[in-house]
């Protein structure tokens, strides 16, 4: 081939191309016109895109699968978009265009890291998107080029931070949030529509002590790994926000006590949440692959042990996603 057809072959191609953009553009609207009238309520969370062969993933990078979609009435919002989280949705055939609202609990990058993407797409596809998130989330680079003052040339993004004064309201939905225990500033959430409900439990510690062979142990002291063998000091504000919940989204990370719980619920942590609450669906989130055992099996164990000690009914995603209806 020689120059001249090169070059010209490479015009012809870019015509093309741009011709194609245009109608994706176009596709892209036509979706937006058509999302609302999908009207039933519900929580998802895309496929995970961890096999059984990407060690890599599984045993490494076990903070690739945060995320997931909240949508009640006209409220549809993203919570903690982690790493991948844009192409898993594209994976599972979720329409991004719905999102309208964009929650960060804290500036971690399993909870933040496809933030920035998925502001891009949704102001490319002209959606209107509101977001909320810790000020220290904005104080990253995170999200900051879409912090209102900053960068404004998107008309269709605001901006606002919280904190556990803030109180939300888009017409007969209420949010609040609730502080968290993990080192950083984190917020939990509840979302009240109706007579529903919903809270959001993110990375948190939880007890102050454990017991250990008998001796009591503050946390602070713990150095090393360590199961408990009782949790004797509980943190009851997280209890008290969330007691009242039909339905609670948490994150979890082992099954006892470690030194991981310092920053992140275990799930005998959990069982004392839910003591004497009112939860009637609970979802798991934040599982770690551990060790052989896959994601998937993890959760199905866990999900089974929580339901034979509460009777509660335990759901946790898998390499699928998850959709819970709510009624
Ligand atoms: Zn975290």
């Amino acid at each position: 081939m020689n120059k001249n057809n090169l070059k010209s072959e490479l015009i012809k191609i870019d015509k093309k191309r741009l011709k194609i953009r245009k109608s994706y553009k176009s596709k892209l609207h036509h979706k937006i016109n058509i999302k609302l009238k999908n009207s039933s309520d519900y929580i998802f969370f895309p496929k995970i895109l961890i096999s059984k062969n990407n060690e890599q993933l599984r045993y490494g990078l076990s903070w690739h699968y945060n995320g997931f979609i909240i949508k009640v009435d006209s409220l549809v919002m993203e919570v903690d978009p982690g790493v991948n989280f844009l192409l898993r949705l594209t994976e599972s055939k979720y329409n991004i265009t719905n999102i309208n609202k964009l929650y960060i609990s804290h500036l971690h990058i399993d909870h933040s890291a496809d933030a920035n993407t998925l502001m891009e797409y949704l102001i490319r596809s002209n959606s209107n998107i509101e977001i909320f998130a810790p000020q220290s989330v904005y104080e990253t680079n995170t999200i900051s080029k879409f912090h209102s003052g900053e960068k404004i040339s998107f008309n269709n993004i605001q901006s606002q931070s919280i904190d556990e004064n803030t109180k939300l309201k888009f017409n007969n939905i209420n949010i609040n949030f609730f502080p968290l225990f993990h080192g950083v500033e984190c917020y939990g959430f509840n979302i009240k529509y109706k007579d529903k409900l919903i809270s959001y439990i993110s990375d948190t510690g939880y007890s102050r002590e454990i017991k250990v062979k008998n001796k009591i142990m503050k946390i602070s002291e713990i150095k090393k790994s360590i199961g408990a063998d009782e949790i004797i000091l509980k943190n009851e504000t997280i209890k008290k926000e969330v007691q009242h919940s039909d339905i609670i989204i948490c994150n979890i990370d082992s099954f006892q006590y470690n030194k991981n719980s310092k920053t992140h619920l275990s799930v005998l942590d959990l069982l004392d949440i839910l003591k004497d609450s009112n939860c009637k669906k609970l979802i798991l989130s934040h599982i770690n692959p551990m060790g052989e055992i896959l994601y998937e099996e993890w959760g199905k164990k866990i999900s089974k042990y929580i339901k034979n000690e509460t009777n509660i009914n335990t759901f946790c995603s898998n390499n699928n996603g998850l959709k819970i209806i709510l009624d």
